[in-house]
């Protein structure tokens, strides 16, 4: 059996409790002999700050290079906010992202049945709703130069940011796009605004190119992001792959997250290059919410989002597609038997604690073992 390297960074918050709920199942995964991972411990974050005035260090981030994949909690919270701004806790979230290259992020957007009555949207237009959000995460309008504010000597301002992208920079997004769809529905619907944005036609442009040449056995259909973002909340079960730039895909992939119910289901995956020599590409895998310093320390996180995040590091980085099916059909068994934290909770009477979720999602995965 292969011995995957695996950084954690628990970081602030609720992040450290919902770790310790995957840090079980890891453990599970190993006793059962279906995967052996060799863990080193980081520290990110405001956490990171507190021990030595950086969100990350550098033997961290070393360490960050050297792991097969990073799994990473949540970062930020009130303690720090008045800390200088190049070293506040999100900066650590950031640079590992610059510097580990993760231009893929991956955001599924799955809708148990179970759970279809605490979606905004009506049980019909969400239940089994399984899309992937593909989101540009290294360019685009939030990294172009110029940005700036300028005086412009009048009165006024002029504040600029550049929406910039390079043909290598869509070939590279659009490859983990067909790649993911040839394994789920094989369909991609790629989104931009060509209509008004020359970057627009030009992702077009390359989109169906790359298609053309490489992944004619895909569907692709284009639509414009405006329209995307209509019909994902009109009838979402339309689309499988969604591949977007940084900007749109901030946006499309917050609505697609509301229509499952609860940020605390919401796993992620950001992805680089794979490295032609060793075949492996560095990752990070992280829920979607943050260290909601709300509920922190009470001991009621919904620890769903971190597991999920370490299922998909089994899927995207180990090639363990078995052990991710596993994970998630033990998530769905707890949430049939009605186990419900509080965030969602719908119309069940009680609730279990970031604790009793762990537990009862292992319980399931020993049954499933
Ligand atoms: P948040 O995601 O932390 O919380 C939003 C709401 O969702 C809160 O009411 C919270 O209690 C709830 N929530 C989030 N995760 C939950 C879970 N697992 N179980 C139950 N309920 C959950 O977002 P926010 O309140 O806007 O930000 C709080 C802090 O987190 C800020 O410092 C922000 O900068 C930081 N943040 C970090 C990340 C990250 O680390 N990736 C992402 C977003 C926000």
């Amino acid at each position: 059996m292969t011995t995957h390297k695996l950084l954690l960074l628990p970081g602030d918050g609720i992040g450290p409790e919902v770790f310790a709920e995957v840090e079980k199942v890891a453990a599970f995964l190993g006793q059962a002999g279906i995967v052996r991972f060799e863990m080193e411990r980081g520290l990110v974050g405001g956490a990171a700050y507190d021990a030595h005035g950086q969100s990350i260090s550098d033997a961290d981030m070393q360490l960050a290079h050297e792991a097969d994949a990073v799994l990473f909690g949540a970062v930020g919270g009130p303690k720090w906010d008045s800390v200088p701004y190049d070293v506040r806790p999100e900066a650590g979230l950031l640079r590992l992202r610059k510097d580990l290259e993760l231009f893929a992020n991956l955001r599924p957007a799955i809708c148990y049945p179970a759970l279809a009555d605490a979606s905004s949207l009506k049980r019909e237009i969400v239940e089994d709703l399984d899309i992937m959000i593909v989101r540009e995460l290294t360019g685009g309008v939030y990294f172009g130069e110029p940005k700036q504010i300028i005086d412009l000597g009048n009165g006024q301002k002029r504040g600029i940011d550049t929406q910039v992208y390079d043909t290598y920079e869509i070939e590279r997004i659009g490859r983990v796009a067909f790649e993911l769809a040839r394994k789920r529905k094989n369909k991609v619907t790629s989104s931009e605004k060509r209509n008004v944005m020359k970057s627009g036609v030009l992702w077009n442009e390359v989109m169906t190119a790359l298609h053309k040449r490489e992944f004619a056995d895909v569907q692709l259909d284009h639509q414009l992001a405006d329209s995307l973002g209509m019909q994902l909340v009109r009838w979402p079960k339309q689309f499988d792959v969604i591949v977007t730039d940084n900007l749109f895909g901030d946006m499309l992939s917050d609505v697609a997250s509301m229509l499952t119910g609860s940020l605390g289901m919401l796993p992620s995956a950001s992805l680089g290059e794979t490295n032609p020599k060793t075949g492996k590409r560095k990752a990070m895998y992280e829920p979607v919410h943050g260290s909601a310093p709300d509920i922190a320390g009470k001991g009621i996180a919904n620890p769903i989002a971190m597991i999920g995040s370490l299922g998909m590091a089994l899927r995207y980085s180990f090639n363990l597609a078995s052990a991710a099916d596993m994970i998630e059909k033990a998530i769905a068994g707890v949430l049939d038997k009605g186990l419900r934290t509080a965030d969602i909770k719908g119309a069940a009477t009680s609730t279990v604690s970031t604790v009793e979720m762990g537990d009862a999602i292992i319980a399931e995965l020993r049954k499933g073992a």
